[in-house]
């Protein structure tokens, strides 16, 4: 997602209190940076927000951090926390690609990745962030018995992330390739912006949560 250049969004964020601005120097940290040290979940590239949202006003027993490469997208996200605050979510605009050095060994429970971007062309596929090379950075900042939940209606995207996942060492707890017709992964789903869309035009979601083989 690539909303328009919005003029001062730079700024807006660089001046938001929700926003983490040095977060290097918080990599091991976060329980002080929250204040408690409660379970610490994070979703990449969570475009406007709206599944982390959900999520932190749902369980306040969990922290939150949403990570996403674009400012104007990500201001719509602080716009939303502007309306109703959750001192449980925090924001940081950034590339996942940098996320092992924000987060220390063992510093995360879970990792949400929802819908993301295809990068269709083969020489991009270490871009994709469900790919082998993204599947090592999480390896490093995950707790042990740590999960990945990913969810895209990209059939494509979904078959490389499942190829992806044994050269990784990683393996599969769930796969459905219609996640919406699963009553029991259903219960506590929590729809993202793209997820709403396209499952109203009949694409059928496909979801896997996966965990490290060791
Ligand atoms: N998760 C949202 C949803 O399901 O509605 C947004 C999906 S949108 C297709 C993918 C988002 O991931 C975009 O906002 C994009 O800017 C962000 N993104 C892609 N690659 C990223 C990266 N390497 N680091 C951080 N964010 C990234």
């Amino acid at each position: 997602m690539r909303l328009r250049n919005i003029t001062g969004s730079r700024e807006a964020i660089a001046a938001s209190a929700y926003v983490v601005h040095e977060e290097r120097e918080c990599r091991g940290k976060w329980a002080e940076i929250f204040g408690n040290t409660q379970p610490l979940h994070i979703e990449i590239g969570m475009g406007k927000g709206k599944f982390i949202h959900t999520m932190a006003r749902l369980h306040p027993e969990i922290n939150y951090i949403g990570i996403e490469k674009y400012s104007s997208v990500l201001l719509r996200a602080i716009q939303k926390m502007e309306e109703e605050e959750k001192p449980n979510l925090k924001f940081i605009r950034m590339d996942a690609e940098e996320i092992t050095q924000v987060f220390a060994p063992g510093e995360v429970g879970r990792i949400y990745l929802n819908f993301s971007d295809p990068w269709p062309k083969d020489r991009h596929a270490g871009r994709r962030l469900p790919s082998r090379q993204f599947l090592g950075r999480y390896d490093k900042i995950l707790e042990a018995g740590g999960q990945l939940e990913f969810k895209t209606d990209n059939r494509e995207l979904f078959d490389f992330a499942v190829e992806e996942l044994a050269p990784a060492g990683w393996k599969a707890r769930v796969i459905t390739y219609d996640l919406h017709k699963d009553a029991a992964l259903m219960e506590g789903n929590i729809m993202t912006e793209y997820e709403e869309k396209f499952s109203a035009l009949g694409n059928p979601i496909y979801k896997y949560i996966i965990c490290r083989e060791k």
